[in-house]
Formats: C-alpha cells, sequence, structure tokens
C-alpha cells in the first residue's frame, strides 16, 4: 500500500504544500509550524498551527495519509484589498481537502494578477468581443468585456437618515453586459441601458458588485458566483473602461 514516491533529488516534494509556502499570499518559506497541545484529549486541539510571517494568516493543519492529502482551516487572516479572492475561499471557507485549497490558492493568485492588470489598463486577457446578435439597444460593433449571468436594476431608496433603512427598489433583473462603451441589462421587463460617461460610481463588497448610474442613485448589482469573475475584480475592469473614456478607437497610451 505504501508506495514512496520516486526518490527526488529536491525532498520538498514530500513536504505538504502548505508547509512549504502559503496559499494565502503565495511567499514561499515563511511558513512556521506550532505543535497543537493535546488538551485534555479533545480532538482538534492538538492539530498543528500554521503562521505566515509574510501575510500573517494562521491557519490549522490536519496532515493525511500522505503529502497531497491534508486539509487545512484558516482562523485569521489578512483582509487587506490584495487579499479579497482569498479572503473569500480560503479565509472564510472553513475547513477545505487539499485539492480544494489548491485550487483557491491557485485562482487567488491569478485573480491578483489580474486586478494588477486592470489597474493598469491592460484588458486583453478579457478577449472583448462584439456579440453574435447584439440586443437592440447594443451596437454591433460594441465590444462586450464583461458578462454578468445574472444582475439586478434597483433604485436606492431616498435617503431616510435612519442608518440600515434602506428599502431599494428593484426595478428588473436579467443578464448584464459592459461593453467599451456602454453598461446593458437585458432584463424581464425591458432592456435597460447606460452610456459609461453616465456611470457616477462604482464599489464592491464581499458579496456584490453595484455601480450607480446617473444622478438618481440608480445602480446595477451583481453578486459573486463562483465560477465567474468576481465582484473586486468586475469593478476594477469597469474602472479602467471608464478611464479609458470614450471609444478612442483603439488608442492605447500606455506609457510603458
Ligand atoms: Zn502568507
Amino acid at each position: 500500500m505504501t508506495t514512496p514516491s520516486a526518490p527526488s533529488m529536491d525532498d520538498t516534494e514530500n513536504i505538504p504544500a502548505p508547509l512549504r509556502g502559503c496559499l494565502y499570499c503565495h511567499a514561499e518559506a515563511t511558513i512556521s509550524v506550532t505543535e497543537g497541545r493535546k488538551l485534555f484529549g479533545i480532538v482538534g486541539s492538538s492539530l498543528p498551527t500554521l503562521t505566515c510571517s509574510e501575510c500573517h494568516s494562521t491557519a490549522l493543519f490536519e496532515a493525511g495519509e500522505d503529502v497531497a492529502t491534508w486539509r487545512i482551516k484558516y482562523r485569521s487572516v489578512n483582509r487587506s484589498a490584495r487579499f479579497y479572492y482569498v479572503m473569500i475561499h480560503l479565509g472564510d471557507a472553513g475547513w477545505l481537502t487539499a485539492e480544494e485549497a489548491m485550487q483557491a490558492s491557485l485562482n487567488g493568485f491569478v485573480q491578483r494578477q489580474r486586478v494588477q492588470q486592470a489597474k493598469r489598463g491592460n484588458l486583453s486577457w478579457l478577449s472583448p468581443a462584439p456579440l453574435d446578435a447584439p440586443p437592440p439597444l447594443m451596437a454591433p460593433d460594441e465590444l462586450v468585456y464583461l458578462t454578468a449571468a445574472s444582475a439586478v436594476i434597483a433604485q436606492a431608496a431616498k435617503s431616510s437618515g435612519v442608518l440600515g433603512a434602506n428599502e431599494d427598489n428593484v426595478l428588473d433583473s436579467g443578464q448584464f453586459y459592459v461593453t467599451d462603451r456602454k453598461v446593458h441589462l437585458l432584463g424581464h421587463r425591458r432592456d435597460w441601458s447606460h452610456r459609461l460617461s453616465d456611470v457616477a460610481r462604482v464599489d464592491y463588497t464581499e458579496n456584490d458588485w453595484r455601480i450607480y448610474v446617473g444622478d438618481s442613485n440608480q445602480y446595477y448589482q451583481g453578486t459573486n458566483q463562483l465560477d465567474q469573475i468576481d465582484a473586486q475584480l468586475f469593478t476594477t475592469v469597469v474602472k479602467a473602461l471608464l478611464k479609458t473614456g470614450e471609444p478612442a478607437d483603439e488608442a492605447e497610451n500606455d506609457p510603458t
């Protein structure tokens, strides 16, 4: 049953990934292991704790039968904006299997690169393209950068001055697009469309993104979905598109 992996020049292959480097911030060789104390034989209390000297995250680690099977549960993590993805999918996720944790870590690494690229105005990785059959309010040559399968348009409640008394009125819901010049919601009631120049502000939380349009506090909103671009990256892309302004026919003025 126990077939040791092929002899390797590099014995780090026999060390589980979370002990080699930080799954959360991706720093190498920053993990220290504190052996858990067995308190009155309580299960779980004897698990070792991993601490990263770079991002200061701590996690409980449970070794498995071999180097590739283990479980990890983050206990405290760095919640700064650059760790948005891993904060949600590692930090707040409870116990994760090796496979789940490695996937979330990889996705988090890619997401962080994408956010940086978008901040620099590089959106080519989105492969923007026109829709085959654009809806009536979308020009045939509009380039679609983002699609959200499900979004709403809502009217923010008049500020009553009472904290939390926000009974926002949802006007419609449907598929949402961000193009090089407009945002579009193909709603169940009608099609909604606003020029990027009508966007007043863009926000995101751990759960959703919002794009406010016009001056009447109307906004489009979408919720984080597992297999879609998350709210942080979504809003970063929208902000990048706002910066490029009106369709400047591919005029890329990247100083680099
Ligand atoms: Zn770290």
